[in-house]
C-alpha cells in the first residue's frame, strides 16, 4: 500500500492507512466478496450491518467515504465483470487489505453527463494509451490503482464507454490533492491526470464498449451501500441530540419537556428507522440488480440524514452553531446528496422506472 510522500498531510496520511490496516484485518473488505478471490462471501445484510457500526463509531468521515467507493465501485464491479487473472492481480489483494483502490469517473465537464466524458482510450498496438484528467477522486492520494472509465475517440453514446485498471506505477499517471469544503471530514480526494498512459489490452476490465454497463453496475451497489455508514452515524447523533436535551435546561426544566423540541427528535428517529429498514430491504436483493432502487436507497437516505442534521443544529441552538462535528457531520450529509450521482439523477432513474422518462 502506497505512503503518501509529501510531508504536508503526512501525519494524517500516516492515520488513515492505519485506520484502513486495522479495518482490513477486522476482514471488513472482504465480507461480501467470492472466497475464491480473498473474500468471506457473507451475505449483504452482514455486510451494511458492519457499515452501519463504523458510521456509528466514528461518523461518515473521509475514511467510511474510502471503503464505500472501493468496495462498492472497484471491488463489487471487479468481481462481476473481472477475469481470473484481473481477480487474482487486483481483487484478491484489496479483499485482503493489502492494497487500496478508487473509481475515476467524473471529469470537470463531465459530471451527471457520464456519457460527455473526455478522457479517451485509443488502441495502440496490442493494447491502449489512455489521456485525460479525472477529478472529485476518492482516496486518490493514496490509492494503489484505479478504475478509469474513457471514450472510444469519435465515438458517442452507450456504446463509446470503457473501463480500464489503471496502477498507479503507470508512467504518465499522477495526481493531486484537495479537501472538500463541505464533505466527509478527513476526506482524501483528488484529481487523476493520464498524460498518455500505455496500457496492455489485458488492463481492460469488461468486453470493448462495455464500459456504460461496468458504470452502471458499479453505481447500483454504491448508491444502494455507500451510505450504509451514514445510518449509523445518525443513530449516534440521535442518541447525542436526545442527551442533550434532557440535560440543557431553560424555564427552570428541561427542553426535552417542550413538545416541539420532542417532536424534532421523534422525527429524527422516524427518518432514522426508515432509512434502517430501506437500507436492510435493499439488502435482501443480493445482487443489486434494481438500479432504481439502488437510486432511490441513496436519495432517501442523503436527504433524511440532512433534516437530523438540521433538526440536531436546531435542538443545540447556539451550541450547535459552535460544534465542529455538527457542522462536519451536516457538510458530510450535504455532500452525500451529490456524491455517487446527485439526487436529481437518482429521481430521474426512479422516473424512468416508472415509464416518465
Ligand atoms: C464527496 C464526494 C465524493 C465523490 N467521489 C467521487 C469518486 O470517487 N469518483 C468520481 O469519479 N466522482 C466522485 N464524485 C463526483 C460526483 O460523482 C459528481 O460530483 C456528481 O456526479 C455530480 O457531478 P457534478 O459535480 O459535475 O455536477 P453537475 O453534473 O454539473 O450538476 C450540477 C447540478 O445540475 C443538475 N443536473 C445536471 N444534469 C442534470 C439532469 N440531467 N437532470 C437533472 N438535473 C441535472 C445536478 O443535479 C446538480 O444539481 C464525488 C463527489 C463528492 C461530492
Amino acid at each position: 500500500m502506497r505512503k503518501e510522500r509529501t510531508s504536508a498531510g503526512h501525519d494524517s496520511a500516516g492515520r488513515f492507512l492505519r485506520q484502513w490496516r486495522g479495518l482490513a484485518k477486522a476482514g471488513l473488505f472482504a465480507l461480501p466478496f467470492p472466497r475464491s478471490f480473498g473474500g468471506a462471501q457473507r451475505p449483504l445484510p452482514e455486510t451494511a450491518l458492519a457499515l452501519e457500526d463504523l458510521g456509528r463509531r466514528r461518523g461518515f468521515d473521509g475514511l467510511s467515504l474510502s471503503v464505500g467507493a472501493q468496495m462498492w465501485a472497484v471491488q463489487a464491479p471487479l468481481a462481476e465483470f473481472g477475469t481470473a487473472e484481473q481477480k487474482r492481480r487486483f481483487l484478491e489483494p484489496l479483499c485482503r487489505g493489502r492494497a487500496l483502490a478508487a473509481p475515476a469517473v467524473t471529469e470537470e465537464e463531465a459530471g451527471s453527463d457520464v456519457l460527455g466524458m473526455k478522457a479517451s482510450a485509443e488502441p495502440r498496438g496490442s493494447g491502449w494509451r489512455l489521456s485525460g484528467r479525472k477529478s472529485c477522486v476518492t482516496t486518490a492520494p493514496l490509492a494503489d490503482f484505479f478504475l478509469v472509465w474513457t471514450r472510444l475517440p469519435g465515438r458517442q453514446g452507450p456504446m463509446s464507454l470503457d473501463c480500464f485498471i489503471v496502477p498507479r506505477r503507470t508512467r504518465g499517471l499522477s495526481t493531486s490533492a484537495f479537501r472538500w469544503e463541505l464533505g466527509p471530514a478527513g476526506a482524501r480526494s483528488g484529481t487523476v491526470t493520464l498524460a498518455g498512459c500505455d496500457l496492455p489490452a489485458s488492463a481492460r476490465l469488461g468486453r470493448e464498449c462495455q464500459g456504460l454497463a461496468v458504470f452502471l453496475r458499479a453505481m447500483s451497489w454504491e448508491r444502494r451501500l455507500i451510505l450504509a455508514p451514514a445510518v449509523g452515524a445518525m443513530e449516534s447523533r440521535l442518541e447525542s441530540a436526545a442527551r442533550f436535551a434532557r440535560e440543557r435546561r431553560q424555564s427552570g426544566r428541561p427542553i426535552a419537556q417542550n413538545q416541539a423540541v420532542a417532536h424534532r427528535l421523534a422525527d429524527m428517529k422516524i427518518r432514522l428507522e426508515a432509512c434502517r429498514a430501506f437500507l436492510r430491504q435493499a439488502c435482501l436483493d443480493a445482487e443489486a440488480r434494481d438500479e432504481a432502487l439502488s437510486a432511490a436507497v441513496k436519495a432517501f437516505i442523503s436527504e433524511a440524514w440532512v433534516a437530523n442534521c438540521l433538526d440536531a443544529v436546531e435542538i443545540h441552538g447556539a451550541a450547535g452553531c459552535r460544534d465542529a462535528g455538527l457542522r462536519g457531520e451536516l457538510g458530510a450529509a450535504l455532500a452525500s446528496r451529490v456524491m455517487s450521482g446527485t439526487n436529481e439523477i437518482q429521481r430521474n432513474l426512479v422516473a424512468s422506472r416508472l415509464g416518465l422518462r
